[in-house]
């Protein structure tokens, strides 16, 4: 048994330097187009062990190169270490990095100068703020403009998992915010095989991807619903640690979470637990502390609950596609207020200079072929 394992002779995507410095947002995308099935959304533990994935205990591409571990199962013919009847490592075909989120960079300081149109808005059904995603969804799936959406929904405990829509009974069990982190797009493949028009909603780093997907692999993404995203969690740090040590609360019995006038709240039947943000972002995954997009700049449309009053939903129009699709929906109300842009401006520009790095040069080394080491460009 050779003590030096040799890397395979195919080369490696750019997604890895992306994997290698805890960049990746485990947004499903390069899983979604992957044609080998190599590039795979798992938290880190022992069985699924990859000497070419960080050992993070939070989602990020475990596999990729999984299969060259396997130091008994050496292949002469591909110079690897692979039984090319279950192959499944990387042939470097590179369509992951072109769909990456990462790789494409963020937007620049005007996050909104693309918004065509914005407004204030509220179904009468029962969501997180104004319940505008679950109007949306619902209105265009009754009218047949969707027949699937993509999204995430939770048990009682608060374990999330990405859940396909296929109905307009379905969308509002899935409706309210969790702060727990799904890589959505990691559905997507199996979902373009049976369905034609499909709506995907995320956080802005998901629904990037998304717009990316749709431009380089498929035209079946009809709408990307974008959340505004100050930051996510695992579900170690909200379910295991923040809710009951921090919060003081039994997870079931918590029926909303929110994030509010600097504080992280949880509301029961009978109580309201709340702790100042400061005292939990600290805990946020790790991609957070270097995401540059507050309100999913890159989405046909984005909805938020900064900058509009309680029971009310902040929307943002960013393309032709957004407008169409909003002025098809039925039974939206809309206020005649504007949405407080100097909020929502300020709150951009704090999340931009907290986790302000250097992406262009990571950009610019990466895709000159280079290596990129986060303390050589520190300076
Ligand atoms: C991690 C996270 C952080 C957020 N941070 C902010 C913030 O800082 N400021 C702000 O104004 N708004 C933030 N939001 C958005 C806000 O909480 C509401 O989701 C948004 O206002 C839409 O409200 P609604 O009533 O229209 O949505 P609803 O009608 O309740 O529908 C919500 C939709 O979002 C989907 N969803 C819920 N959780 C997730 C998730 N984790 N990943 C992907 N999809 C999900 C649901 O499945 C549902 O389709 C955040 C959302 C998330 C998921
Ligand atoms: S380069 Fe191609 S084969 Fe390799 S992980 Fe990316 S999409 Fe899959
Ligand atoms: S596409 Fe998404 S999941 Fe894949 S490496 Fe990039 S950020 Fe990570
Ligand atoms: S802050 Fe939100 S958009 Fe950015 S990486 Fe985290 S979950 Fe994705």
């Amino acid at each position: 048994m050779s003590a030096e394992i040799p890397v395979p002779q195919i080369g490696f995507p750019k997604i890895y330097q992306v994997i290698k410095n805890v960049l990746c947002t485990a947004c499903g995308g390069c899983e979604a187009i992957c044609p080998m099935q190599a590039a795979k959304v798992q938290i880190y533990n022992e069985a699924n062990y990859n000497k070419f994935t960080p050992t993070v205990a939070e989602p990020t591409v475990v596999k990729l190169f999984s299969e060259v571990s396997r130091e008994d199962n050496y292949c002469a013919h591909r110079k690897c270490y692979v039984d090319c009847e279950t192959c499944v490592t990387c042939q470097n075909c590179l369509a992951c990095q072109r769909i990456c989120p990462i790789l494409d960079g963020f937007p620049g300081d005007d996050e909104f100068d693309n918004v065509i149109d914005q407004r204030v808005g509220k179904s009468s059904l029962h969501g997180q703020d104004g319940a505008v995603v679950t109007g949306i969804l619902k209105s265009l799936f009754e009218q047949g403009e969707i027949d699937a959406a993509l999204s995430v929904s939770r048990n009682e405990d608060w374990e999330t998992e990405v859940v396909v829509l296929t109905s307009a009974e379905e969308v509002s069990r899935v409706g309210g915010t969790k702060y727990t982190y799904e890589p959505v797009l990691s559905e997507l493949r199996g979902v373009l095989k049976d369905y034609e028009k499909i709506a995907v909603v995320g956080t802005p780093c998901q629904v990037h991807s998304a717009s990316l997907l749709r431009e380089n692999l498929t035209d079946k993404i009809k709408l990307v619903i974008g959340l505004i995203c100050m930051e996510s969690f695992t579900y170690d740090d909200m379910g295991e640690n923040i809710i009951p040590n921090i919060m003081g609360l039994d997870r079931k019995t918590v029926k909303k979470l929110d994030f509010a006038k600097g504080k992280f709240v949880a509301e029961t039947a009978d109580d309201k637990a709340l702790v100042p943000i400061k005292e939990i972002s600290h805990l946020a995954r790790k991609p957070c502390h270097h995401c540059m997009d507050y309100t999913s700049y890159y989405a046909d449309i984005s909805v938020g609950s900064v900058g509009s009053p309680d029971g009310w939903s902040t929307i943002f129009i960013r393309n032709d596609t957004g407008k169409e699709y909003l002025d098809k929906v039925q039974g939206m109300e809309y206020d005649e207020k504007p949405i407080f842009m100097e909020i929502v401006q300020k709150l951009a520009a704090q999340k931009h200079k907290n986790n302000e790095w250097d992406y262009q040069k990571f950009k610019e080394v990466v895709w000159a072929g280079g290596e990129w080491t986060p303390e050589e460009h520190s300076t």
